[in-house]
């Protein structure tokens, strides 16, 4: 989770790992996170902006979802 958003693990770089936001295939969200690879908890960069508001309930499948300690 980042900021309120959920996201899926899409594929897996050298270095770092992107992820889809969950609404990409029913709402067309473009957002997509990078990052680090090993440590998800990482964000390196974020592209792209959501087109809807951030879901009210989330599924908590460790290792699902991409977080970001504050
Ligand atoms: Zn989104």
């Amino acid at each position: 989770m980042f900021q309120n958003y959920t996201f899926n693990l899409n594929k897996k770089l050298s270095k770092s790992s992107l992820w889809y936001c969950t609404s990409r295939s029913f709402r067309g969200c473009r957002c997509t996170l990078k990052c680090d690879r090993e440590n998800p908890l990482i964000v390196e960069t974020v592209e792209g902006e959501h087109n809807h508001d951030p879901p009210q309930y989330f599924r908590s499948e460790s290792g699902v979802w991409c977080k970001l300690r504050g």
